[in-house]
């Protein structure tokens, strides 16, 4: 069999290239880009948080945030992105895809691919005063038909919250087109195939410490109780509908 040369390879890519003007050089998709070692470090960027780190006072104070954002979700992207450097078949993934079939994967992938998403969920999941919108109709009706109420909603979520016993999440999820209250336990998530509640989160309560403990110290109650002003309906709205 004749192989052509790598010169030749790289005349053949070139002319690809000119022929399709659109696709400049540069433009180098993130998964061509993660084949490459020196770029693997990249393959799951963290994405900027989608509001000021005090956006989100009284309820979540600003230090909190620097920390929550900066240390702690940036820490568990190093992890996954220096774990990904040594295996790279795992950037070549999304981070669904990972989820998806977690049990596969050693505890550093479950743990940090986990706190990657859950993290992101999160921020876009809460707005600042005036983005934050109200549940739509559609989803109001189905909260009604779980739940028998907004408040009962609240209150079994908020359970979930303090019943989680060390760190993990509360979620509300999408199951067979109905709504479900869930827990997790540390950076688990209901997408992973290891929960043992599966299904599509439209909302989720990091019940870390360190989500709340330099304002609330131990009163997670107080924490969770106060967490509803913060949330962004416009955003559960669509995943709500997204998800069914
Ligand atoms: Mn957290």
């Amino acid at each position: 069999m004749i192989r052509p040369t790598a010169a030749a390879l790289a005349a053949i890519m070139l002319t690809a290239c000119a022929q399709t003007a659109m696709h400049a050089p540069a433009a180098v998709s993130p998964a061509a880009s993660a084949a490459t070692p020196s770029n693997v470090a990249q393959a799951f960027p963290q994405a900027p948080l989608p509001y000021a780190t005090d956006a989100l006072e009284p309820v979540i104070d600003k230090a909190t945030m620097e920390i929550h954002f900066g240390r702690h979700h940036k820490a568990y992207h190093d992890a996954l992105n220096n774990f990904a450097a040594a295996n790279p078949e795992l950037a070549r993934l999304t981070l669904q895809d990972i989820l998806a079939k977690v049990s596969l994967r050693p505890a550093v992938v479950r743990n940090n691919a986990g706190g990657i998403w859950n993290h992101a969920f999160f921020w876009q999941t809460m707005a600042p005063a005036g983005q934050r919108g109200a549940p739509s109709p559609a989803l109001l009706s189905r909260i009604n038909a779980d739940f028998g109420s907004l408040e009962n909603l609240q209150k079994q979520f908020n359970q979930a919250g303090t019943g989680r016993f060390g760190s993990g999440w509360a979620w509300l999820i999408v199951k067979d087109g109905k709504l479900l209250v869930s827990s997790t336990p540390n950076q688990d998530n209901p997408l992973m195939d290891v929960a043992e509640v599966r299904g599509t989160p439209i909302l989720g309560n990091d019940v870390w410490e360190h989500a709340y403990y330099l304002k609330y110290q131990n009163r997670r109650a107080d924490y969770l109780a106060a967490w509803w002003q913060v949330v962004n309906w416009n955003e559960v709205n669509k995943r709500f509908a997204a998800a069914l």
